[in-house]
């Protein structure tokens, strides 16, 4: 398959999100094995697998060996190896993994993880020191690794902490919202429109200029929809490197004392609000649509 509409490059997925653009290129441009694992999480039909598809094109595909386990391949990527994972087929996680480790990779895509036996794989994967991204059904970030360390088994679980703590790259939790139609949208005073309290939430001053989306006009651009197509909204970190740095970390997970990590030192952090208040600050989404993807609507 060819780039077509449904696969879009990652700097235009990430295009309003320049931190985790820059992150998420830094790590595509590996260039050989390293140890690690990336998580690209969210709920059902949030772009995930578009997002890990936009990697995979980002890589240097010819130079890298990469795997990638799907269920099912909705896009075939050349010069990766796809892997259908299919329990009809009386696929197994622990097959798939025997496979996978006989064909040595550098990167392996995993999606997704969503049992203890697909877990067991992403850490097993991690720990064999190939560069792991895998998807995962979460609703925030630091959720997500508490999901994923929920998945594996009691007795695994000092271990597994120990993996992601040591291994996690960075947690990429997206969420889509309807971007507006430039054509058909008004301009007005964000004071005019959003309540004081919305104002306050999203840190806008009256002041600022907002689209709101306009529906039943006759546009030709979006049919009288409001909507052009919808933009990526993320709630990210990314792990710090300095060792002495991932040993509070480690600490911190270990205790469930995660929910500030974006404030830890050393981590690279866009908390949802952040992410949401400047698409309505640069009059990419309606601010009631804003509202309603950080579930306050
Ligand atoms: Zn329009």
């Amino acid at each position: 398959m060819t780039m077509n509409d449904s696969v879009k490059p990652l700097a235009v997925l990430f295009q309003h999100e320049p931190e985790t653009l820059g992150e998420l290129r830094r790590l595509a441009a590996v260039k050989r094995k390293v140890p690690g694992i990336l998580l690209v999480t969210g709920p059902v039909s949030q772009g995930k697998t578009t997002t890990i598809t936009a990697l995979q094109y980002e890589m240097d595909r010819t130079r890298l060996e990469i795997v990638s386990i799907d269920n099912p391949t909705e896009h075939v990527v050349p010069f990766v190896r796809h892997i259908e994972f299919d329990r009809r087929d009386g696929a197994t996680w622990s097959r798939a993994s025997g496979q996978l480790i006989g064909m040595d990779p550098d990167v392996c895509f995993l999606s997704e993880i969503n049992d203890r036996d697909s877990a067991g794989l992403g850490f097993r994967v991690t720990e064999c020191g190939y560069f792991c991204v895998a998807t995962l059904h979460a609703g925030s970030a630091v959720g997500s690794l508490y999901r994923l360390i929920k998945l594996v088994d009691d007795g695994d679980r000092a271990g597994c902490i120990d993996v992601l703590a040591y291994n996690l790259v960075g947690v990429v939790n997206q969420r889509l919202a309807q971007r507006v139609c430039s054509r058909c949208a008004s301009t007005v005073r964000a004071g005019d429109r959003m309540a004081p309290e919305l104002l306050k939430r999203f840190g806008m001053a009256p002041a600022d200029q907002i689209r709101i989306r306009q529906v039943g006009e006759r546009c030709l651009s979006c049919a009288g929809t409001g909507s052009d197509g919808r933009v990526v909204t993320i709630d990210s970190f990314f792990a710090p490197v300095v060792a002495s740095e991932r040993h509070s970390f480690r600490r911190a997970l270990a205790a469930g004392e995660v929910d500030d990590i974006a404030s830890m030192q050393g981590v690279v952090g866009v908390r949802r609000v952040a992410s949401v208040a400047r698409l309505v600050r640069e009059q990419v989404i309606d601010p009631d649509e804003g509202a309603r993807v950080m579930g306050w609507a």
